[in-house]
């Protein structure tokens, strides 16, 4: 079903770069999804971090169930291999899957603890996995398959190229969606207690300096965030979309029918997918403006 998008212009640029305006509805009938993520194939995947499943849309083929039971899926990104990565609730992991299907752990535990319940991750050029922990997934029973927190507080963590996995951040009230900067100079953690978006600076060897507020009041959610190629930081919000530059100033908004959850460009920037706790939606981007 296509929909207008309703636009919040604050700044002109916004309409460049979605200059159809129109909102594609894929799917609908979730109970919670997230974690979109455009395989190599071309086809789109999110989660149903509720009903325990994964959903798979394509143009020819519509949408479907594709992985059932998901262990409680919550964000997923692609590796510079293709491969699928994904935050595992009900594992309290961070897994990829292979190119035969199988699914291999990258982490559970730190120090010999498990994790709360990773939430969200991205990929550095490095190979690098980064991560956030928040508790959602053990605090809503919903959202996972319960147990208690071992750990002594919600932080980003970093999976190195060799296995290693490194605490990067101080505690935070609630890490949630992260994207580093086109130059990797700077990575954006939302905090979903606190309402704003961090902005840490990555220093030497991939360390983490005193993050600044990158943007303060992003409504009573804020969630998935994605970097586009000239900096801007796209974030999924209550009132929708929100569109920042690199300054953290707010340049629109994309008014989507209900809250938005996560969002994922296509590799070659000429669509946004968007999902909402019951919807998917799909915006077409003009690639030559995001990219100026
Ligand atoms: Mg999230």
């Amino acid at each position: 079903m296509r929909l207008t998008l309703q636009l919040a212009v604050i700044d002109a640029e916004v309409t460049d770069l979605i200059p159809g305006a129109v909102l594609e509805r894929i799917a609908t009938d979730g109970a919670w999804f997230e974690g979109p993520a455009w395989l190599p194939d071309g086809s789109l995947i999110w989660s149903d971090v509720v009903q325990n499943r994964l959903h798979r849309w394509t143009r020819e083929d519509g949408t479907g169930v594709w992985l059932d039971p998901s262990h409680h899926h919550n964000g997923h990104t692609v590796d510079g291999r293709g491969r699928l990565l994904a935050a595992c609730h009900g594992h309290r992991s961070v897994v990829r899957r292979e190119d035969d299907g199988t699914w291999t752990t990258l982490a559970d535990r730190w120090q010999g603890l498990r994790f709360n319940s990773p939430n969200d991750l991205v990929v550095a050029s490095d190979g690098a996995v980064w991560f956030t922990d928040p508790r959602y997934g053990i605090d809503n029973p919903q959202e996972g398959y319960g147990g208690t927190a071992e750990l002594d507080g919600q932080y980003v963590y970093r999976i190195d190229p060799g296995g290693a996995i490194a605490r990067m951040s101080p505690a935070m009230p609630a890490p949630n969606g992260l994207a580093f900067s086109p130059d990797e100079a700077v990575l954006y953690v939302v905090d979903s207690e606190d309402h704003t978006i961090l902005a840490y600076p990555v220093g030497d060897g991939w360390t983490l300096g005193e993050p600044r507020l990158f943007a303060a009041e992003t409504g009573r959610f804020a969630d998935g965030i994605r970097s586009d190629p000239a900096g801007r930081i796209w974030a999924a919000c209550a009132d929708g979309v929100r569109v920042y530059c690199r300054t953290g100033d707010l340049l629109g908004t994309l008014r989507t029918p209900e809250l938005t959850t996560n969002l994922a460009f296509t590799p070659g920037w000429d669509r946004l997918a968007i999902t909402s706790p019951s919807a998917v939606y799909l915006v077409e981007i003009d690639p030559v403006s995001l990219r100026s």
